[in-house]
């Protein structure tokens, strides 16, 4: 309803009830009689009383009205016991007139006159009807008491009914309430109020009816039992409102700041009769405002786009004494409106501890988000953002004590091969976008419900779930894996990452810590066999060595020798002879015995321990080649050369100060180099090789085709040899892409003038076809495994067929095979290399 129709009905209302009182006062004026003089100064002590009584007892507020209780009843009672009814209506007029003739607004007094006037001739003439009121010559008859209290209480409800009719009526119109709620309203206070009055009018009817000037007298006693009541009912109005207000702000004790301020909007209206109630955060940017009046909310959002209102408004400002005010809290009304004292103390309470309650809220939400700020951190690897390894484990081992029906759980251990590497050349910042790619890669190809994580350096965990089978376990690994091979262009360099990977399954005992030493020993099966992934057998672990456990021995095998060297004779494919032998080492561990490369080489390149390493077996190699030659055999030694130690700049002339040191020459030893990241990307490499191979030392390249950029290796490092890797070796007879591979190999060697050594010959069939081919060098079981230097040479003397030097007979019908000729159809060229990016 708005306000403009609201004020048309109050007008139109107060007109109705004005018109009424104004009949009443008519009638009361047309048949009043003449009286003595004497008389004269008791209706005017009346009159006084009226107007006295009407004074407000007490004032109650409701939204921006007032509303007041007084003890005009009784005054009226009183006269209507003792003056006829004219008077009575004419007394109780003058009266009410007199006492509210200083108020501003004419509406108000034009409304309570007549109302009064009504309300009174109502009661009067209840009164009358019952014999309580004199003669009309104002001569006072004295009724009985019984009768005197019986009438008069009846004239009171008389009055009452007509009264709270017409006040409650406006009250209702005014406050926009209903008219239930309107009466209700207090209602306790105006019964005592009431039933006192009808008590005090008895009280003075029997006095004055002794001797009636004594209504004199009773002036001052209405103004102190005025002033009494007053008192009182101000004292337990005032204890009801604390009380409100104690409840009230213990409703502002809550955790969520909204809850606060919606707590804080729809409770301020009631407590301090207002329309509505606001409060403003300017600490926030932008200034938010929630709105509410009793029991709703109006308005939430930025204090700008908030509807204006119109009226009057009281603010507090909401602050502590230490800071700044965080905002303020704003009451609005209609009318203006002026609160009192109480009010304003009140208002002043009710703001700070609104303060305090939304100073609690801020701090708990901060207590809140600083706690889940930990949370997270401790849950999660701040690089990448995966969970880490106590995340991993501590949801693993939820999901394992919840075991669902539902499929079953495998750990997937994934390391990347050779990441040092990466961190080393290209720095810690290319290191990082690296595991951050490799980590969005694993996310990107993780099933929903998977778990990936990290859990340190370069070692990464997938934990799946639901699978329905394990081999859906090797699938998904293979696919994860595979993904990760795809080029990360890094500072616009194209890098390649492999990695290895475990996988183990639930185990039904053994938990979690189980499951991840099973996954991590098939991620070292995994790399052993320079596999992708390789599933955790329990028939393999038996014989695994933990790989971390190693790290600490090192410098121990390096001081105590156990690192020892074989070596694995380099055939001619043809005549059986040999020309060379790899130097390939070996950890005589006191405990595990002997330990191949794949099982150390990783900790040894990660460890200080490198450069020690290379000098012990390059040292061991040199002194194989003089044992070697001084027996009649000038076999050159070819050492294999991590990646690493190209990083080490004293490398070069560490070795070859050996080389001198040994009187060997330079060209009778091959370094093995594997092509890696290391040989493709850096400058230090670089001058380090060419210093090597301008000394004289010849170079091979390790492995090749397996790596993803063989061709662009082979444009920048000038090696003099190709060793094709095993896996195209095994292959060649059932393979035909085996056997292209080795046949551009060969081809692309030719035309660049270099030698070509075949690794991992293990049948005479599989020589035959690389001997067709056109590979006239090979090394494998077929000819010899690795032995020691001494018995290479016992070997050696001893011969095959009778020729000393020579490992296997003369390649059978060697002479008979139709040799490739060099120049082969296009077909053949380079396209033919699978591996070899053009
Ligand atoms: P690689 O350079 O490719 O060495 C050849 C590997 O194949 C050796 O394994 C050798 O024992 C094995 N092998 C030779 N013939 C056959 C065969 O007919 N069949 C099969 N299945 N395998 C054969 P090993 O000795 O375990 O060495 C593994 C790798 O460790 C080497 O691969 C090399 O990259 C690295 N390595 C070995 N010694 C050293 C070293 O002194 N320094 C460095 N930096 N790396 C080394
Ligand atoms: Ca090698
Ligand atoms: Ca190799």
């Amino acid at each position: 309803m708005n306000d403009a129709k609201t004020d048309k009905q109050l007008r139109l209302y107060v007109g109705l009830v004005a018109s009424g009182g104004f009949l009443c006062l008519l009638w009361a004026g047309i048949s009043v009689t003449a009286v003595s003089p004497g008389k004269l100064l008791y209706l005017a002590t009346l009159t006084v009383i009226i107007a006295a009584a009407n004074g407000p007892l007490i004032v109650l507020r409701i939204r921006s009205e007032s509303r007041s209780f007084s003890s005009t009843s009784g005054a009226i009672l009183i006269a209507a016991a003792t003056v006829p009814l004219p008077w009575v209506i004419l007394c109780t007029a003058v009266g009410v007139l007199a006492s509210k003739i200083f108020l501003r607004d004419k509406l108000k007094i034009t409304f309570n006159v007549a109302k009064d006037t009504m309300a009174a001739t109502a009661g009067a003439t209840v009164a009358y009807l019952l014999h309580v009121r004199p003669d009309a010559d104002l001569s006072l008859t004295v009724p009985s008491v019984p009768r005197l209290v019986a009438g008069l209480a009846l004239a009171a409800v008389a009055y009452a009914i007509v009264d709270d009719l017409l006040g409650n009526t406006v009250m209702a119109l005014a406050t926009r309430t209903s008219w239930l709620q309107a009466a209700r309203r207090n209602w306790d206070v105006v019964v005592t109020v009431r039933v006192i009055n009808v008590g005090l009018a008895v009280l003075i009817a029997l006095v004055v009816a002794q001797e009636e000037l004594l209504i004199v007298a009773m002036v001052p006693a209405v103004f102190a039992l005025q002033f009494a009541t007053k008192n009182q009912i101000r004292q337990r109005a005032d204890q009801e409102a604390w009380a409100r207000l104690a409840s009230s702000t213990d409703r502002l004790n809550v955790t969520e700041l909204t809850s606060v301020l919606h707590a804080a909007v729809t409770r301020a209206p009631g407590l301090f009769s207002a329309d509505e109630a606001e409060v403003e955060l300017r600490d926030l940017r932008p200034p938010q405002l929630v709105r509410g009046s009793a029991g709703r909310v109006g308005y939430e959002g930025p204090a700008e786009t908030a509807p204006a209102r119109a009226g009057s408004f009281i603010e507090a400002p909401l602050e502590g004494p230490d800071a700044e005010a965080a905002g303020v809290l704003r009451l609005h009304f209609r009318k203006p409106v002026k609160l009192s004292d109480s009010e304003h103390n009140k208002l002043r309470i009710f703001a700070s501890s609104l303060y305090t309650a939304i100073r609690n809220a801020r701090a708990y939400a901060e207590l809140t988000r600083i706690s889940a700020e930990n949370a997270y951190a401790a849950a999660h690897d701040p690089l990448t953002g995966l969970a880490n390894r106590r995340e991993l484990l501590e949801q693993a081992t939820e999901i394992f004590r919840a075991r669902k029906a539902d499929g079953m759980c495998a750990m997937l251990l994934i390391d990347l091969n050779h990441f040092k590497e990466v961190n080393d050349t290209l720095g810690h910042g290319a290191g990082d976008e690296v595991l951050r790619e490799v980590a969005n890669r694993l996310e990107a190809s993780a099933s929903p419900g998977d778990l990936v994580a990290r859990l340190g350096g370069d070692e990464f965990a997938v934990l799946f779930t639901g699978l329905p089978a394990p081999a859906v376990a090797t699938h998904r690994a293979e696919a994860m894996l595979a993904d990760l091979e795809r080029n990360i262009v890094v500072d616009g360099m194209q890098l390649t990452v492999e990695a290895a990977g475990g996988i183990a399954m639930a185990p039904a005992s053994g938990g979690v810590q189980e499951l991840m030493r099973r996954a991590d020993v098939a991620m070292y099966q995994a790399k052993r066999s320079g596999q992708r992934t390789a599933v955790y057998a329990h028939a393999r672990d038996t014989a695994d060595v933990g790989r971390l456990m190693l790290g600490g021995e090192l410098s121990r095998a390096v001081a105590e020798h156990e690192f020892v060297v074989d070596f694995q004779p380099i055939v001619d494919l043809g005549s059986g002879e040999v020309i060379s032998a790899e130097a390939l080492a070996r950890w005589h561990h006191p405990e595990h015995g002997s330990l191949s490369p794949m099982q150390f080489l990783e900790t040894v390149e990660r460890s200080g321990q490198l450069p020690a390493f290379a000098d012990a077996v390059l040292e061991q190699s040199l002194t194989a080649y003089r044992m070697w030659r001084e027996a009649g055999f000038d076999l050159p030694v070819a050492v294999n050369v991590s990646p690493r130690s190209l990083l080490d700049e004293t490398f070069p002339s560490a070795v070859l100060s050996r080389l001198a040191g040994h009187g060997v020459a330079a060209d009778r030893l091959v370094l093995e180099l594997a092509e890696t990241l290391t040989l493709s990307q850096l400058e230090v490499v670089d001058r380090a090789l060419s210093e090597l191979r301008n000394a004289g030392v010849r170079l091979a390249l390790d492995d090749f085709g397996t790596g993803v950029s063989s061709l662009s290796v082979l444009s920048r490092v000038p090696v003099h040899q190709l060793k094709i890797d095993r896996e195209f070796v095994t292959a060649v007879e059932t393979s035909s892409e085996a056997a292209a591979v080795i046949r551009s190999t060969v081809d692309l060697a030719r035309s660049l003038h270099l030698t070509v050594v075949a690794e991992g010959v293990e049948s005479e069939p599989q020589r035959h076809a690389l001997w067709e081919l056109g590979c006239v060098a090979g090394q494998g079981h077929l000819f010899a495994r690795p032995m020691s230097s001494g018995r290479l040479l016992a070997s050696l003397q001893r011969g095959s067929g009778g020729r000393p030097g020579a490992l296997a007979d003369v390649l059978h019908n060697a002479g008979s095979v139709v040799r490739m000729p060099h120049r082969r159809s296009p077909g053949h060229g380079r396209s033919a290399l699978p591996h070899l990016p053009a």
